[in-house]
C-alpha cells in the first residue's frame, strides 16, 4: 500500500492518498484543498479513484471534494453524526471568517462504525471517535490508523467548537485508541505523523508520563 501526504487548503490539513499497488484502487482521506496534485499522482501510478473518506466534516478537511467531483465521479463517505457538518460547509466557513463560497459536495454518503470499506484485497475500518465532532472517526488499515482531527502528535484535537465533548474524546482515546497496538501508526489530520505508543506515554493530555 502507497501511502502520500498532501498539507493542503486554507489552514494546512493534511489530505491522504492510498494507492493499492496490486488492484490499482485509490482513495482519498479528507480533501481539503486542490485536487489536481492528488489526480496527476493518481494518474502516475495508472490507479482509479474509489471514494473519498472523511475522518470528520470540518471546513478544512472536506474544502475541495465539491471540485474533485467535478473531474472525477466519486462519492463522499461522512459519519452520520458528521453529515450535517459537511451539508452546512458554507455556513462553517463564514463562521469561521472565511468567504463562504465553497460548495458542500454532492453525492454525500454515511456510514457508522458498523461498516468498513475496501481498498483491494485491504479493509479499511472505522472506530468512531466522537469529542472533535460527533461524528469523528479513525480509520485503520492493518498497522496504519487515519486519526483524523482526534489524535495528534502530543496532543488532542479542540472540543470548544459547536458538538465537541472533551469527556467524549477523553473516553475515544484512552478507551478506544489506547487499546490498540503500540506500534500502530497515526497519521493525523495535521502536523506529523506519530505511534500509539508514543501518545500513550507522552501525549500532553492522556500520556501516562503526563498525568
Ligand atoms: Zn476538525
Ligand atoms: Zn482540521
Amino acid at each position: 500500500m502507497i501511502i502520500k501526504t498532501f498539507p493542503m487548503g486554507l489552514i494546512g490539513t493534511n489530505a491522504y492518498l492510498l494507492i493499492d499497488e496490486e488492484s490499482k484502487e485509490a482513495v482519498v482521506i479528507d480533501l481539503g484543498g486542490d485536487f489536481e496534485v492528488i489526480k496527476d499522482e493518481i494518474e502516475k501510478y495508472n490507479a482509479k479513484l474509489k471514494y473519498i473518506l472523511n475522518t470528520h466534516g470540518h471546513f478544512d478537511h472536506i474544502f475541495g471534494e465539491r471540485d474533485a467531483q467535478k473531474i472525477v465521479s466519486v462519492p463522499v463517505y461522512i459519519h452520520e453524526k458528521d453529515k450535517y457538518l459537511v451539508e452546512n460547509l458554507p455556513k462553517q466557513l463564514e463562521k469561521f471568517g472565511f468567504v463562504a463560497n465553497a460548495e458542500p459536495p454532492k453525492d454525500i454518503k454515511t456510514f457508522t462504525d458498523k461498516d468498513s470499506f475496501k481498498i483491494g484485497q485491504n479493509e479499511i475500518k472505522i472506530i468512531h471517535t466522537p469529542g472533535h465532532t460527533p461524528g469523528s472517526v479513525c480509520f485503520v488499515i492493518g498497522k496504519t490508523l487515519f486519526s483524523g482531527d482526534t489524535l495528534f502528535y502530543t496532543s488532542v484535537g479542540r472540543t470548544d467548537f459547536e458538538g465537541g465533548s472533551f469527556e467524549k474524546l477523553r473516553d475515544s482515546i484512552v478507551n478506544k485508541l489506547f487499546n490498540l497496538d503500540d506500534d500502530i501508526e497515526v497519521y493525523p489530520g495535521h502536523d506529523t505523523k506519530t505511534t500509539i505508543g508514543y501518545e500513550k506515554k507522552y501525549n500532553c493530555y492522556f500520556g501516562s508520563k503526563n498525568l
